[in-house]
C-alpha cells in the first residue's frame, strides 16, 4: 500500500512511520510531502483538529493521487481556555518557530500555580482516498506545563509538557517511550487497528 504522510514536519513524520511500521498492515511505501514539492499549501481554517485533518488529508489525496493520511495536533492549556488549541504551530506567529511558542506559552503561564497547570496534546488524523474521505479519529494524553523548558528529543512544546507520573517531560523521552503513551501514538494504533478492520483495495 502506498501512503502519503501530509506532513513535512519531519518530527511528526518520524513518529507516525515507526508506529505505522509497527502495526502489522502489511507492506507500506510510505510518502512524504518533500516527495511532492509541487502540491500547493492548503489553509487550515476549520475550527476543529479534526476539520483540519480531513481538510488536509482531502487536498493532498487530490493533488498526489495516493491514498493520503494527515493529522493535526497541538496543545490545549486549561488555564487558557484550552490556548494554543488549533493555533499551536503558530501561537507567537508565523512561520511555526517552536523556541518562540515555548516562549509565548511560558509568558502566558508565569502567574499560574503548580495545580492550575493542566494540559491536553491532541491529535486527530484523517484518511482519504483521491474521490473521498475515509475516516476521521483523533485522541490525546493528559499532562502539565512545566515552568521552565527541559529535554531534548521531540519538538514543538515536547520540552514544556510534564507527565505528571513520571515527572519526565515529553522531550525527556525516547521517539519509542513518547509513541507509546502519546497523543499521536494512540490515535496512529487506532488508525491502524482501523486499517486491519477495513483494508483498502489496492491503488
Ligand atoms: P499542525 O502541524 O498544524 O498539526 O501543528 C501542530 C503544532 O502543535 C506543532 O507545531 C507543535 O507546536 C504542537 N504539537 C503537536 N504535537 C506535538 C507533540 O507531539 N509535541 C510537541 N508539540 C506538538
Amino acid at each position: 500500500m502506498r501512503l502519503l504522510i501530509a506532513t513535512t514536519n519531519l518530527g511528526k513524520a518520524r513518529e507516525i512511520k515507526a508506529e505505522l511500521l509497527g502495526a502489522g498492515i502489511g507492506e507500506l511505501e510510505l510518502l512524504t510531502l518533500h516527495d511532492f514539492p509541487a502540491i500547493p499549501d492548503v489553509v487550515e481554517d476549520q475550527p476543529t483538529f479534526g476539520g483540519n485533518a480531513m481538510k488536509k488529508a482531502r487536498h493532498y489525496a487530490v493533488h498526489s493521487n495516493v491514498l493520503t493520511l494527515a493529522d493535526d495536533s497541538g496543545l490545549c492549556v486549561d488555564a487558557l481556555d484550552g490556548a494554543p488549541g488549533i493555533y499551536s504551530a503558530r501561537y507567537a506567529g508565523q512561520p511555526c518557530d517552536d523556541a518562540a511558542n515555548n516562549r509565548k506559552l511560558l509568558s502566558a503561564m508565569k502567574d499560574v500555580p503548580a495545580e492550575k497547570r493542566g494540559a491536553q496534546f491532541v491529535c486527530a488524523l484523517a484518511l482519504a482516498l483521491p474521490n473521498k474521505p475515509l475516516v476521521v479519529l483523533s485522541d490525546y494524553v493528559i499532562g502539565g506545563i512545566a515552568f521552565a523548558p527541559r529535554g531534548n528529543n521531540g519538538f514543538g512544546y515536547d520540552p514544556l509538557f510534564v507527565l505528571p507520573e513520571r515527572r519526565l517531560t515529553t522531550a525527556e523521552l525516547s521517539m519509542e517511550e513518547k509513541s507509546q503513551i502519546s497523543h499521536r501514538g494512540k490515535a496512529v494504533r487506532r488508525l491502524a487497528q482501523w486499517l486491519l478492520e477495513n483494508p483498502i483495495p489496492s491503488q
